[in-house]
């Protein structure tokens, strides 16, 4: 597996400063599907730093679905849901909440 580099989304490339929480955060679908015929939905988030006023747009995280499970990518690493499996979705501890009234805008920027 070739290793990536980690960029943390949340850590304001000017100086470097964490900041809690997107200001606003939304998604885009790629529209075609992955070899597992799963689609894609990158979760976008702009963030503005209390520190220096910089402002950024990062992936927060990617969430594949479709098929017989759900592949969530965000910081802490990879986790997959199958959907049979319906214990485990309670025991996630990270919470991604999905604003599905954002799918409709289309925003690119
Ligand atoms: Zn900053």
């Amino acid at each position: 597996m070739p290793k990536k580099k980690q960029i943390d989304p949340y850590v304001c490339p000017n100086c470097g400063t964490k900041v809690e929480k997107a200001q606003k955060t939304w998604q885009l679908v790629s529209p075609l599907p992955d070899s597992y015929g799963r689609i894609t939905i990158t979760v976008m988030g702009s963030f503005v730093c209390p520190n220096c006023g910089h402002k950024w747009k990062s992936v927060v995280s990617k969430i594949k679905a479709g098929g017989s499970s759900v592949e969530i990518e965000g910081k802490k690493g990879v986790k997959k849901i199958e959907s049979k499996d319906s214990e485990e979705k309670a025991n996630e501890g990270e919470v991604i909440e999905l604003d599905l009234s954002d799918l409709d805008e289309d925003e690119e920027e």
